[in-house]
C-alpha cells in the first residue's frame, strides 16, 4: 500500500511525510533523496555521462526511515548529510531531467515498496511512478511561503545563506522540475490539493492524516 505526496520546493511535503509515518507507524520514502544521491555520483563523476551511468549501475544505494531523518548510503557509506549540500541542490533538477535516472529512481522505489505500508514523498509519483496509489496528494504554497521555510531550516547549517539565494534557487528547480519532458512536477488529477500557505504544520499533517483515516 502507498501514500503519495507531490509537490514543489518547500511546499512541506517532507516534514508532513515523515510527521505522518511516525504517526500512523508506516514506512517514509523520500525520493528527492535519490535524485540527490544519483547527482552527488554525477558530481563524482566530473558530469561526464558515460562516467556517471558506469559508477551509478556499478554502486549500490541503500536507504531508510529512522529517528525523523531519511538516511542514504552508497557502497556502504553514509551520503545522508552530503546531498544536501548547495552543490547538489544546484545541480539536481539537470540530473533529475535525465529519462536514464528517472527509470533508474524509479525502479529503485517501484522495488523496495513492495513490502511494507509507505508514504513517498516527490514531484511525479501520483502521476508516473505510483499512478495506482491508494491516495494522492498535491501540497502548495505561495513561492515567498516556501522560501521562508527552507531558509529557515537551512540557515543553520549555513550561515551565509541569504533568502534570496533560497528564493531564487527554489523558483529555478520549481521551473525546471515543471518544464522537464520525462516526468515533470504535476499534480495527478485524481489528488486532493493542500495548500499550505496558511496553515500551520500542525494543521497540514492534522489535514492529510484525517482523509487518510476517512
Ligand atoms: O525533494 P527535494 O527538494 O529533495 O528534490 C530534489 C530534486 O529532485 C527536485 O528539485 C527535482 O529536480 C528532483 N525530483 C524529481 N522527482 C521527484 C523528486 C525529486 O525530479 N519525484
Amino acid at each position: 500500500m502507498i501514500i503519495v505526496i507531490d509537490g514543489p520546493a518547500g511546499s512541506g511535503k517532507s516534514s508532513t511525510a515523515r510527521a505522518i509515518a511516525d504517526r500512523l507507524d508506516i514506512e517514509y520514502l523520500d525520493s528527492g533523496a535519490l535524485y540527490r544521491t544519483a547527482t552527488l555520483i554525477y558530481l563524482e563523476a566530473n558530469r561526464d555521462e558515460d562516467t556517471f551511468f558506469r559508477l551509478l549501475n556499478q554502486k549500490k544505494i541503500s536507504f531508510y526511515y529512522e529517528d525523523q531523518k531519511f538516511h542514504v548510503a552508497v557502497d556502504g557509506q553514509s551520503v545522508t548529510d552530503e546531498i544536501r549540500t548547495a552543490e547538489v541542490t544546484g545541480a539536481v533538477s539537470e540530473v533529475a531531467a535525465l529519462p536514464r535516472v528517472r527509470s533508474f529512481v524509479n525502479n529503485l522505489m517501484r522495488d523496495v515498496v513492495l513490502d511494507g505500508i509507505y508514504v513517498a514523498e516527490g514531484r511525479d509519483l501520483g502521476t508516473a511512478v505510483f499512478p495506482d496509489a491508494e491516495l494522492k496528494f498535491f501540497m502548495s504554497a505561495d513561492l515567498e511561503e516556501r522560501a521562508k521555510r527552507r531558509f529557515k531550516e537551512r540557515k543553520d547549517q549555513n550561515p551565509e545563506l541569504t533568502l534570496k539565494e533560497v528564493k531564487q534557487n527554489i523558483a529555478e528547480r520549481d521551473l525546471k522540475d515543471s518544464k522537464r519532458q520525462a516526468d515533470p512536477l504535476k499534480k495527478a488529477d485524481e489528488a486532493i490539493e493542500i495548500d499550505t500557505t496558511n496553515l500551520t504544520f500542525e494543521q497540514q499533517v492534522d489535514k492529510i492524516c484525517s482523509k487518510i483515516r476517512e
